[in-house]
C-alpha cells in the first residue's frame, strides 16, 4: 500500500481515518468515487497535525467541509481527504462569535438569530461550513463573509505553525485561503451587531422562502455552478441561450434556475463535465461571455 506509512503515523497520533472511503455522500452533488484515505480530525490542533503529517509524507490531500461546493471525480481518487465536520466548537462573546472551521453555516446563522445577533442572515440557506465559506467568501442576498469576519486562525503549511490571519483579501468568491493553498482555516471570528431575534428570524424566513421558490433544492447539486460574470448573471445568460433543461446523462441544467447544474438521475462526473463544456461553449458562442466554474473539482 503506497500510504501504509501515513496510516502508521495517523494511528500513532490517534487520528481517526478510514481507507478506501466512498465520497458519493460527502458532496451535496452526490457524485464521487473512492479516495485512498479519509481523515476525521476532532479538533483544530488535530487538523493542523493531519496537514503536517500529510505534508511530511508528501501525500496529496484536500480539505473538505460540507462538500457543498465540491465535485469529486468518479473512480479512484489517489488523495487523502481531510474532513473538518468534527471541528464544531462555537463560542459567543458579546457581539463576537468564534466558530471552528467545521461548523455549519446554517446552524451558525440560526444561533446568531437566537442570540439576537444580526449580520449572518444572508447565510441562513448556504449549506457550507465556516471553513468552506471562508475559502469561497460565500455570500447571498447582498451579504458575504467579508462583511462579518474580523480574523481567523489558520494552519500555515510553510511554517508548520498556527497563525492569526487578519487580512483575508476577500473579493467576489475569492479569499486569501483560495489564493494560498499553504493556509488551512481552523476557525474564524465574526463580529455581528445587536438586533431583535424576531426581526432577524422574519428576515431569515423570507430569504429561505425566496430560495425555495427560485432554487432546485429537491435535487442534489453544488448550488450555482458558475461564477457571476461582471455585470450579469450566469443563470440569465444560460437561459437566454436556450440551455434550460439541457441534459448529458444524469446531469441537467435546472429548469428552475439555469445557474444550477443538478444531478437529475444518478449523474456521473463526466456527465457534469460534458454539460459544463456545452454550457460554456454555447454561452461564449452566443454572447461572447466566457463563464467560469465556481465549483471546486477534486480528482
Ligand atoms: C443548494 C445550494 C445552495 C448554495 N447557495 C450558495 C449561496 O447562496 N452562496 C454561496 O456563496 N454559496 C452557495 N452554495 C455553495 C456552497 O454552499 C458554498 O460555497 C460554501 O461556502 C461551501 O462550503 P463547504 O464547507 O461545503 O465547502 P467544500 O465544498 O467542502 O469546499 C469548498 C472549497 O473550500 C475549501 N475548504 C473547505 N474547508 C476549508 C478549510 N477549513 N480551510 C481551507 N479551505 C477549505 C475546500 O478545499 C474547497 O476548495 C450553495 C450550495 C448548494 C448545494
Amino acid at each position: 500500500m503506497p500510504y501504509s506509512n501515513l496510516l502508521r503515523l495517523l494511528e500513532k497520533n490517534g487520528i481517526e481515518y478510514k481507507t478506501e472511503y466512498n465520497l458519493k455522500n460527502s458532496s451535496t452533488f452526490r457524485i464521487g468515487g473512492v479516495c485512498d484515505v479519509a481523515l476525521f480530525p476532532k479538533s483544530a490542533d488535530e487538523l493542523g497535525m493531519c496537514i503536517a503529517l500529510l505534508d511530511a509524507e508528501n501525500y496529496p490531500f484536500c480539505v473538505v467541509g460540507r462538500g457543498s461546493n465540491t465535485l469529486f471525480s468518479d473512480g479512484e481518487i489517489h488523495k487523502a481527504i481531510v474532513f473538518t465536520s468534527a471541528l464544531c466548537d462555537i463560542d459567543v462573546r458579546d457581539e463576537r462569535i468564534i466558530a471552528d472551521a467545521g461548523v455549519g453555516l446554517m446552524s451558525l446563522s440560526a444561533l446568531a438569530c437566537e442570540k439576537g445577533l444580526s449580520g449572518l442572515e444572508f447565510a441562513c440557506g448556504i449549506p457550507g461550513s465556516v471553513g468552506g465559506a471562508m475559502y469561497m467568501n460565500a455570500g447571498a442576498h447582498g451579504g458575504t463573509m467579508a462583511d462579518v469576519v474580523v480574523k481567523s486562525r489558520a494552519y500555515d503549511r510553510m511554517s508548520g505553525s498556527i497563525i492569526t490571519v487578519e487580512n483575508h483579501d476577500f473579493a467576489y468568491r475569492k479569499s486569501v485561503y483560495m489564493q494560498n493553498p499553504r493556509l488551512v482555516c481552523l476557525s474564524a471570528v465574526l463580529e455581528l451587531k445587536k438586533g431583535s431575534s424576531d426581526e432577524i428570524k422574519a428576515k431569515m424566513k423570507q430569504l429561505l422562502q425566496a430560495r425555495r421558490q427560485s432554487q432546485p433544492l429537491e435535487y442534489p447539486s453544488a448550488g450555482s455552478y458558475f461564477k457571476r460574470p461582471e455585470g450579469d448573471f450566469a443563470g440569465r445568460l444560460i437561459e437566454v441561450c436556450g440551455l434550460k433543461g439541457a441534459t448529458v446523462g444524469g446531469a441537467t441544467v435546472s429548469e428552475k434556475h439555469a445557474g444550477f447544474i443538478i444531478n437529475s438521475n444518478n449523474a456521473a462526473f463526466e456527465d457534469v463535465m460534458e454539460l459544463e463544456k456545452r454550457v460554456i461553449d454555447t454561452v461564449l458562442e452566443k454572447t461572447g461571455i466566457k463563464l467560469e466554474r465556481e465549483v471546486e473539482i477534486v480528482r
